[in-house]
């Protein structure tokens, strides 16, 4: 299996296209073709890879790595080619791979692809930029870079050294987590996690410090992880956001957000 950084060559024998096809195929949200042997990034054979390509919603080349990269539609029905599975980019993550930060930045590239189809000036459609990491209008000659998202993550804790966590009404509802959010225009980061946890659980917290960062490219977050101790209030959930919010004993913790998530090294201690 070739290291991340491997410079990756197109098909061989008798194509006459010297593209290469798609090393790390992609489809819907965040589904990744992985070997079954080894859970790495699968080399899908070249005849499999030229019937994808023609129906991807997208396929670039990723730089710096120049790392060929396709995207299938969440509906498509292919199969996946022989000693293959279609894994989620979650399971990579939280297996330690090497290919996990790759396969982040190639998602999250994707989205944004997706998200500046067209021109938001004057809505031509955008082109590849010859020399930068970006896009370009056909038009107007307007310029634009992947964006990130920042957002905060906090894990709140009591004097009696129990957490906060919570059940989030819109994802992973049998999940308890941390309190997320994005951060606001205008403010810090740690206004931010002042913020959400009074907006979402009613609570006032102090000595809020920063711990870490992480790429989550669903769509596309920078997730800034914190911690933050409660000094008053009482739990009064926000029911637009969350559907429950409980304190817990860190030795008997419910269902928590898998390794490889910011989360679970939050909750876990592991900053
Ligand atoms: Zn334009």
């Amino acid at each position: 299996m070739p290291s991340p950084n491997a410079t990756l060559t197109g098909a061989p024998g008798s194509d006459p296209s010297p593209a290469p096809l798609p090393r790390l195929w992609f489809r819907g949200r965040g589904d990744i073709l992985l070997s079954e042997s080894d859970g790495s990034p699968a080399a899908a054979p070249d005849d499999w890879a030229r019937e994808a390509v023609a129906r991807a919603e997208d396929v670039f080349s990723m730089r710096p790595q120049s790392l060929p990269v396709g995207r299938l539609p969440g509906a498509d029905p292919a199969l996946p080619p022989p000693g293959c599975l279609w894994g989620t980019y979650r399971t990579l993550l939280g297996s330690g791979s090497p290919w996990g930060p790759v396969a982040g930045r190639a998602l999250g590239l994707l989205n944004w692809r997706r998200q500046t189809r067209f021109c938001g000036c004057c809505g031509a459609p955008m082109a590849e930029h010859p020399v930068e990491i970006a896009r370009q209008c056909t038009a107007c000659g307007n310029v634009v870079w992947p964006d990130v998202s920042p957002a905060v993550i906090v894990r709140v804790e009591r004097p009696d050294g129990k957490i906060l966590l919570a059940r989030h009404a819109y994802r992973d509802r049998d999940i308890y987590a941390c309190i997320a959010g994005h951060v606001d225009t205008g403010e810090t980061a740690e206004e931010c996690v002042h913020r959400e946890v009074r907006e979402e659980t009613g609570l006032e917290v102090d000595s809020v410090r920063y711990r870490g960062s992480q790429h989550w490219p669903f769509p596309n977050q920078l997730m800034l992880a914190f911690t933050a101790r409660c000094v008053s209030g009482t739990i009064r959930v926000q029911e637009s956001e969350l559907l429950e919010a409980a304190w817990f004993d860190p030795a008997r913790l419910p269902p928590t957000p898998s390794p490889g998530s910011v989360a679970h090294r939050l909750i876990h201690g592991l900053f």
